[in-house]
């Protein structure tokens, strides 16, 4: 008797920090562990190798927040049997759904206004060669 095909994992990235997958390859020996029991088909952040779907479970990390996303999490959809959300960015926004609750030109005028504060102090702090800047300097490490 023919032993039975794994079950394929895809692990899908959209607008997020990577932080989530990370935690996946965090589990290292459950990953393993995994491994002897699924195909992992696709999981860009730990192997650039890649199987053509379709997937029976994708896990997705990441807000989706272009056209272009929406395109491509409905061909993932489309090309797994089960869809998984992990993380906070792909189940509920994440921080950039921050700009569906405000005006975003208001975001860049308010952050230009920082930045322009910011420099107009910069003589405060020591300057420095970006050799010595990265050294640890008046304990500035520290805090
Ligand atoms: S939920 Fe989003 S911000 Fe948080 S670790 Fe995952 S990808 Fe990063």
């Amino acid at each position: 008797m023919a032993a039975a095909a794994k079950k394929t994992l895809a692990v899908w990235k959209f607008s997020s920090c990577d932080g989530c997958q990370l935690s996946l390859l965090d589990l290292e020996d459950e990953l393993l562990t995994l491994a002897d029991r699924l195909e992992i088909a696709q999981f860009l952040e730990a192997s650039s190798a890649t199987v053509a779907g379709p997937y029976d479970v994708s896990l997705v990390e990441g807000s989706i927040t272009t056209p272009h996303d929406a395109e491509r999490i409905r061909a993932v959809r489309a090309c797994s049997r089960a869809l998984i959300t992990i993380g906070a960015c792909a189940t509920a926004g994440g921080i950039q759904a921050l700009r569906n609750f405000a005006d975003v030109e208001e975001f860049t005028r308010a952050t230009s206004r920082r930045l322009r504060l910011r420099l107009r102090s910069a003589p405060t702090f020591p300057s420095t060669s970006s050799s010595t800047g990265a050294r640890s300097t008046s304990g500035s490490c520290s805090r």
